[in-house]
């Protein structure tokens, strides 16, 4: 059985196990009913599933699997940190190199500026 995550409006998160044909009916309570959150991380649960899929509770036993499942679904992993992290890095990088391309206004000039200002 899948682990669902529910919110109140509190703010309160609680996660519990349920069917994946009761998630919507058998729904914790705080301040009333909680709302279904859908979680974040695919959960690993045995040795011989590595994943249960947040969607809808299918456990995932290989990577193939879970390609399959993955384009069947239309979904996509999402960029790597270490990826999103390389390329600001690089255009930082290209940034300061074009920044350092403007010419720079004489002092005696920029102090002019600054006076009239
Ligand atoms: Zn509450």
């Amino acid at each position: 059985m899948p682990v669902y995550s529910y919110r109140c409006s509190c703010g309160a998160v609680k996660d519990q196990y349920s069917r994946v044909s009761e998630r919507d009916s058998n729904i914790p309570t705080c301040h009333g009913p909680m709302t279904r959150q859908l979680s974040v991380a695919f959960i690993g649960v045995q040795a011989n599933i590595h994943a249960i899929s947040p969607i809808d509770g299918t456990p995932l036993t290989s990577r193939r699997q879970r390609a399959e499942y993955m384009k069947r679904n239309s979904l996509e992993d999402a960029v790597p940190a270490a990826e999103t992290i390389r390329n600001a890095k690089a255009r930082k990088a290209e940034n300061e190199r074009l920044a350092a391309q403007i010419p720079k206004l004489p002092e005696h000039v920029v102090r002019q500026l600054q006076a009239q200002a």
